[in-house]
């Protein structure tokens, strides 16, 4: 049992300065007035008898109430669950079916998607950032044990390799994941971040957002991402840090505003979430601006890794070293395991991990095995200790007999002038077992023959994809991550006629 209320104390060390910035209003809050909101819903929640283990969750754009509801938890002990607001009304269901929250903070332009509650449950409309100023209820105290292994939070993953399933964050989980990034990526109070990404999800909520509040930084929120106010936002705050997705950074790129920029305060930007392309890297490169890829899950953390900017050049493509409290293993198909350079799959384990899988027992006990985490990721360390992610276990062709990395042919494609966005899958196939196949976004026409041509250059026969499918975009998940499961159900029932 340990003091888990870090925003309590971190009341105590910087109560005056500037916590959260709100991006689309220019409100702002400082460490007591963030804490004081939390004290008033940690008090309606009580009062409306929700206690330790219930779940509360939110749907709504990013907001400050995210940050309300979960310090709420941390008092009370309830289980803080961020809805994805993208999801359809089927998918939504499923999800609140699976976690049965005894309160929704709401906002009115998703109520509709709620569908019927049933009389249990509470919507309290979130939308103004005033909302907690009408929660009336006697000041309380809070004296429920909560342990540090207590669920604190519980994120739905993005549902890239099936149903969502929602993945149990202790008190200790998140908290180690903060401590880990601040020591590991060395922040420290001085440090502003832009959330765009949004916050139902690992990304925004894990990556920056806590981590910095632990330390005493400036988080600046934004409900959405369009790509010129977010690099405007950038400068007008003077962020020091920031993480976006490859796809919102393939629109950043773009941008006149990025052009022209020259960002004096930022320390880095990160990507993560889904393999950075090389083109991405160069674009900041050649600004000579200070850029990294960092690798996680919702599993773990996320954050696992971190690598030196200065080292991206020499490392490209490497997610870098692990974390200082963070064990890595990398093992073969035998359990054996990999030597320097080999293939195999990612295991982790440290207290960023999370608990347990909602409702998932099974799914749990294949997941976290003698208390390392399976990421079902694929990867190899070199020599000097860097880790490269060669792309997810369930992606890898075997074709003739052969282990084809998808993602190794997308670098090489993607590195084409023409072509903007490229995804590679395995489609079953009866002499090959499954055939390498293509699927290209490009700026102007190309032929399938070039595109052929341009792979020999570089890829080893088998590694040629047989087939080339131009696109005008490729189907994207909630977190705006490419979709293969889907483009491989699509592509088949087509070929199938
Ligand atoms: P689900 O678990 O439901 O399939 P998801 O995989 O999208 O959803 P997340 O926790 O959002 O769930 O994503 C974690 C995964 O994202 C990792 O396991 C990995 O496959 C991928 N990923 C994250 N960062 C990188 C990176 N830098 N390079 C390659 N892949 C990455």
């Amino acid at each position: 049992h340990a003091n888990i209320d870090w925003l309590e104390s971190r009341v105590k060390i910087s109560p005056t300065r500037e916590a959260i910035i709100d991006a689309e209003t220019h409100e702002s809050w400082s460490y007591e007035r963030l804490h004081h909101r939390a004290v008033i819903l940690a008090n309606y929640l009580l009062a409306n008898g929700i206690q330790k283990g219930d779940r509360v969750a939110i749907l709504a754009p990013n907001h400050i109430s995210y940050l309300d509801f979960i310090f709420a938890c941390m008092k009370t002990g309830a289980i803080f669950v961020p809805l994805n607001w993208r999801l359809s009304e089927n998918e939504l269901e499923y999800v609140i079916t699976d976690c049965q929250p005894k309160l929704i903070g709401v906002d009115p332009t998703f109520r509709e998607k709620i569908g019927n509650s049933n009389d249990d449950m509470i919507l309290l409309d979130i939308k103004s950032n005033k909302y907690v100023d009408n929660l009336l209820a006697e000041p309380q105290s809070f004296q429920t044990e909560i342990l540090e292994t207590d669920p604190l939070a519980m994120i739905y993953t993005g549902g890239t390799t099936g149903r969502p399933k929602g993945v149990v964050l202790s008190h200790r989980s998140i908290l180690w994941n903060a401590l880990n990034t601040i020591t590991s990526w060395n922040l420290n109070e001085e440090d502003v971040t832009l959330t765009c990404l949004p916050m139902f999800h690992t990304g925004g909520l894990n990556v920056y957002t806590l981590p910095l509040l632990l330390v005493g930084g400036k988080v600046v929120i934004s409900s959405s991402f369009q790509a010129e106010k977010a690099v405007k936002d950038l400068i007008r705050y003077r962020c020091t840090v920031v993480l976006f997705v490859p796809t919102m950074y393939h629109m950043i790129i773009q941008t006149r505003q990025f052009r022209e920029a020259t960002f004096p305060d930022m320390k880095v930007f990160v990507s993560g979430g889904a393999p950075c392309p090389h083109k991405i890297y160069d674009a900041f490169q050649k600004k000579g601006i200070a850029f990294k890829e960092g690798y996680g899950l919702t599993e773990a953390g996320p954050n696992n890794f971190f690598i030196e900017p200065s080292d991206t050049k020499e490392k490209l493509g490497s997610v870098g070293k692990p974390m200082l409290f963070n064990d890595i293993k990398i093992v073969k198909d035998d359990g054996a395991k990999a030597g320097p350079n080999e293939v195999g799959e990612l295991l982790l384990r440290g207290y960023h991990s999370f608990e347990f899988y909602w409702n998932k027992p099974i799914e749990t006990k294949e997941t976290i095995i003698d208390g390392w985490i399976h990421t079902g990721d694929l990867a190899k360390q070199d020599d000097d200790g860097y880790v490269y992610i060669v792309g997810r276990k369930k992606d890898m062709i075997i074709t003739g007999g052969e282990n084809v990395y998808p993602l190794e042919i997308e670098h090489w494609l993607e590195s084409h002038e023409g072509i903007m966005e490229a995804a590679v899958i395995g489609l079953p196939d009866d002499k090959w077992g499954e055939v390498v196949t293509a699927f290209v976004v490009v700026k102007n026409n190309l032929a399938q023959d070039e595109l052929r041509a341009y792979c020999e250059q570089k890829l080893t026969r088998y590694k040629i994809p047989k087939q080339f499918y131009f696109l005008n975009e490729l189907p994207k998940t909630h977190v705006g991550k490419i979709n293969k499961a889907l483009l491989k159900k699509r592509t088949m029932e087509d070929v199938a006629g």
